[in-house]
């Protein structure tokens, strides 16, 4: 059953015109951050979704917990439309999503005791007391494996490393008991030695809390670990969705193919000269006609510059953005 389903969902922002610009077109320009994806995500289940910086990837994740607000289409969370909710019903849908950001350092407060700001999510959602809030932050700490708890919890950041932090940011999303958690490069801001720890830490807390997650990561060598199915993005459009051996063994989409082939130990089936996408991201102002990734495709061919793919269901719950498919 889809805990969430984007439909049609789309995200663009105005650029701003200098004042030169402006004189001489009045036209509005807009950043296509997202355009027009659709996808599901089962309860309990861990999605993935990769692609290079500026795919979409991050923009995503925030409507899906609402931190943003789509421009168009339909986000059906537990069978209600959220993609407009506002005042009561967004604050209390925000105990049910929650998203943990990326850089743990710039997400928390360097004057704030770690425990107070995780303690700090429950005041924003006025439960509890004082005391309660206290307590309920405490076993948050030792779930999320800061223990024992009155040993951090009156620790500012930059008293722990950034695997700590890292916890307290899991912490934090955890103590509303939230069903479904997006987090946004969980792994990226910590050392190598560190990163098993904290994806084991996702791995408990999903078992313990139930949860459902939407793992964002350009990292998919850390991704196949912890996702059930793979979506990758590019240029704001979902272009694979397959499950996770699949798209790893044999990914289909010639940008999929050149993603699998940049992993440090690359599946030696694919040819690597032939899948490295050639260049740079286009421009999602003024996105290519046609196969947004045609410029950089090896497989492009004439209908690809000039007709859109659509994302198709290509059997074996795999679906393609491609014509050769
Ligand atoms: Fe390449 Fe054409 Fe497929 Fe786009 S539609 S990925 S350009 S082959």
């Amino acid at each position: 059953m889809a805990l969430i389903e984007f439909r049609k969902v789309k995200k663009y922002f105005p650029v701003q015109k200098g004042f030169i610009d402006s004189l001489f077109s009045r036209e509005e320009s807009y950043v296509k951050a997202v355009d027009d994806i659709s996808f599901t995500i089962e309860k309990g289940e861990v999605l993935g979704l990769a692609g290079e910086s500026g795919s979409g990837k991050t923009t995503t994740g925030r409507m899906a917990v609402r931190l943003l607000k789509p421009t168009e289409g339909e986000i059906i969370y537990d069978g209600e439309d959220i993609a407009s909710l506002g005042g009561k019903e967004l604050r209390l849908l925000r105990r049910r999503l929650q998203f943990t950001f990326q850089d743990p350092t710039s997400s928390l407060n360097p004057r704030m005791k770690i425990g107070d700001a995780i303690a700090d999510a429950l005041r924003l959602q006025g439960i509890g007391t004082k005391e309660e809030r206290r307590e309920q932050s405490e076993e948050t700490l030792e779930i999320v494996g800061l223990s024992p708890a009155s040993s951090f919890y009156d620790r500012l950041p930059h008293q722990l490393s950034g695997g700590q932090k890292q916890r307290v940011v899991f912490g934090r999303a955890i103590i509303l008991k939230p069903e479904f958690v997006v987090t946004d490069e969980p792994v990226a801001m910590v050392d190598v030695s560190i990163k098993a720890q904290i994806l084991n830490l996702m791995t408990d807390l999903k078992k313990e809390l139930n949860l459902t997650y939407l793992f964002i990561s350009h990292d998919l060598a850390t991704a196949r670990h912890v996702c059930d199915r793979i979506a990758i993005m590019y240029l704001g459009q979902i272009i694979e969705v397959a499950d996770r051996d699949s798209i790893y063994e044999d990914p289909l989409h010639p940008y999929s193919v050149g993603l699998m082939s940049a992993i440090p130990i690359p599946n030696p089936a694919i040819k690597k000269t032939e899948a490295v996408p050639r260049g740079e991201i286009p421009s999602p102002i003024n996105p290519p006609n046609g196969c947004r990734f045609h410029p950089r495709c090896p497989k492009a061919f004439d209908r690809c510059s000039i007709e859109e793919p659509v994302l198709k269901d290509v059997g074996d719950g795999r679906s393609v953005a491609c014509h050769l498919y």
